[in-house]
Order: C-alpha cells, then sequence, then structure tokens
C-alpha cells in the first residue's frame, strides 16, 4: 500500500512539473534581424516586441519622430527617456576611455561618407574639415533632463551602441522574469545566461571577415563557449563600398573625420554588457591592433579576439583571458 501512494505521488509530482521548453522568437529591428531563445513555460514574444518598439522610437535615427531625430533636428526640450539617457551616459565614457575613437557625434561625418541617415555628400577634404568642428561629446550634454547642444550643428549617431544596449534590455527584460536560460542575439550583438536547449553554454561563431556586403560567402572562424556573457563584433568586411579602387570602411575616425583603413579586420569583444561590448569592439576598429589589445588588458571582465590581415591570410589574435570561452 505504502509503495503504491510513492508511486501515485511520483507520478503526480512529475505530472506537475513543467516541461523544459525553449521558444525561439525572430524578426526585424533596427534594419537587421533579431533572434531570441529562452527557456520558459510561456511565449514573451509581443512583450519583447512592444520593449523592442519603444526602443526604437529613443534611439533610432531611422525612425525621423524618435528622441534621436528629434535632437538632431535640434527640437526644443527634448526630454530623453531612460534608454537615451543609459545609452548617452554609457557612451560618454567610452569616449573618455577611448580619447574621442569612440563618439556618437561621428553622426555628420557617417552622413558625408554615405553610411548614415541622411544623403551622402560630394567628400572633399574641405567639407570634411568643416564638419569635423561638430564633432566632440564635449558639444553635447544632458542637463536638469535636458539635451543640451553647444552647437546647433551637433548630431548623434548610436549605430555604434543601441543594438547592443536592445539586447541588454531584452534580456534583463527576460530575467527580470525570472527566465535562467537565454540567448539575446540583435544583428551579431549577444546576451546569454544559463544554458542552452542541449544543456551546454550557448555556442556563438564569429565570422569570417570575408569582404561580403551581400553575405553570400559566410564562414565561421570560431567558435566561443558563453554562459552569462555579451558579445560583439564590429568590422568592416560587410558595411563598406569601393570607388576607384580605394575601399571605404563605414567605421569613421572622429579625430580625423576618414574612414579607418588598416590590417584589423574584425574585433569581437566579450564584456558583461552587450552595451559595452558593442561600443568598444567598434573604438577597437577605430584605433587598430595595438591600441585594442592595450585597450581590452585595460578594462576589467572584457576580452577580444581581433582577426587581422597578415600578408593576405587571416590570423586571429586574442587577449590575455580570452581562452577560457574557447573551452
Ligand atoms: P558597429 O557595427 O557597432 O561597429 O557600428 C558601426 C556604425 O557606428 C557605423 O555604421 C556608424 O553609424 C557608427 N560609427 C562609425 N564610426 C563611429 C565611431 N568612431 N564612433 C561611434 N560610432 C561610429
Ligand atoms: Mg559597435
Amino acid at each position: 500500500m505504502r509503495i503504491l501512494f510513492f508511486v501515485i505521488t511520483s507520478v503526480l509530482f512529475f505530472a506537475c512539473e513543467p516541461e523544459k521548453e525553449y521558444h525561439v522568437n525572430g524578426g526585424r529591428i533596427f534594419g537587421t534581424s533579431y533572434r531570441i531563445v529562452y527557456e520558459s513555460s510561456e511565449d514573451h514574444h509581443n512583450e519583447i516586441r512592444s520593449l523592442l518598439d519603444s526602443f526604437n522610437r529613443s534611439l533610432s535615427t531611422y525612425d525621423s519622430t524618435s528622441i534621436i531625430s528629434r535632437i538632431n533636428r535640434c527640437e526644443e526640450g527634448v526630454v530623453p527617456d531612460p534608454f537615451f539617457k543609459k545609452v548617452f551616459r554609457t557612451a560618454q565614457m567610452v569616449t573618455d576611455q577611448t580619447n574621442g575613437a569612440f563618439d556618437m557625434t561621428v553622426a555628420p561625418l557617417v552622413n558625408a561618407w554615405g553610411f548614415g541617415f541622411q544623403k551622402m555628400a560630394d567628400v572633399t577634404s574641405e567639407l570634411i574639415d568643416s564638419l569635423l568642428q561638430f564633432v566632440g561629446m564635449h558639444h553635447i550634454d544632458i542637463i536638469d533632463g535636458k539635451v543640451v547642444k553647444k552647437i546647433p550643428g551637433v548630431m548623434l549617431d548610436g549605430g555604434a551602441i543601441a543594438k547592443g544596449y536592445g539586447v541588454d534590455v531584452v534580456a534583463s527584460h527576460l530575467t527580470s522574469l525570472g527566465v535562467k536560460n537565454y540567448m539575446v542575439e540583435i544583428g551579431g550583438e549577444v546576451a546569454t545566461r544559463g544554458h542552452n536547449p542541449q544543456g551546454n553554454f550557448w555556442r556563438i561563431g564569429i565570422d569570417r571577415p570575408i569582404d561580403d556586403p551581400l553575405v553570400l560567402e559566410r564562414k565561421t572562424e570560431l567558435i566561443v563557449h558563453l554562459s552569462g556573457e555579451a558579445l560583439a563584433t564590429s568590422g568592416n568586411y560587410r558595411n563598406f563600398y569601393i570607388r576607384d579602387g580605394k575601399k571605404y570602411a563605414h567605421t569613421i575616425d572622429p579625430r580625423t573625420g576618414y574612414p579607418v583603413s588598416h590590417n584589423l579586420l574584425s574585433a569581437t569583444i566579450i564584456a558583461p554588457s552587450s552595451m559595452l561590448a558593442d561600443a568598444y569592439a567598434t573604438a577597437c576598429m577605430v584605433i587598430g591592433l595595438e591600441e585594442s589589445i592595450e585597450l581590452v588588458e585595460g578594462i576589467t571582465d572584457v576580452e577580444a579576439c581581433f582577426i587581422i590581415d597578415s600578408d593576405g591570410e587571416y590570423e586571429v589574435i586574442y587577449s590575455s583571458g580570452f581562452h577560457q570561452f574557447l573551452r
């Protein structure tokens, strides 16, 4: 009788235990795609989608009614929301840390070179010199809750940091719902927690930086294993153009006004947040390999792997603590 009772309670117990169920949500945002995989008894795509939409209304330069677009148009008294403030304050910090290599006020230059939200200009050295006066985070601040520009021509570009923060926003929403296992990815920027459906660390592929705007020839160079960390990759192998035999990259050096050109083909950063990984990855593409190694080795909890062009061959260079992610 006692055995029968045990059998019955065990069956009931197992019947009540919720199944380990993973959901996969996907769609398009910020001109790119997103993919979110998480373990939960419920599907949360509707809330995630509205979270991403409100994020877009704050930081997308492609939405003319967004907070960032209204600031760029010099609308009076724009009151930034918490999304904007968080990105702006982090951007200020990364600009300081990288001596201006990362700078959201690079927008007029990005536009002029044909990678921005406005029409491309006929670039001359005079034009670039004249645009440099609008570049510098010291020209803009949030004072008493309002955005204040010191010169009206200053404009912001969130393209190097906002996607990463969007990933963090979705990730913290899932954490707040009690989700313990997830991978959030927007256009290659990633945040992870716990395990994948197979019970292992999340496996994230880093692409070989093959010049390939249409993404026809995708090849994975290496795989990293993450659980709790975030990751972002920057490079100039998808977003660039060739004119008169010269390659023009979408990473612009805000200090010179010109697209970067060096042997660093891609920079992948692993950091506690996807926003930081995103910003540091772009900064590395500006400063090149040697300075990037110095930058990353000087920041705790940040690791990197760089893929360089070494006499026509792809070479991967790791920061000192990166090997733990190759497992
Ligand atoms: P990512 O793919 O994160 O490296 O971001 C690249 C995008 O960031 C470009 O397409 C520009 O919109 C913008 N950008 C380019 N150069 C810089 C820079 N030096 N600092 C901040 N944003 C930049
Ligand atoms: Mg970036």
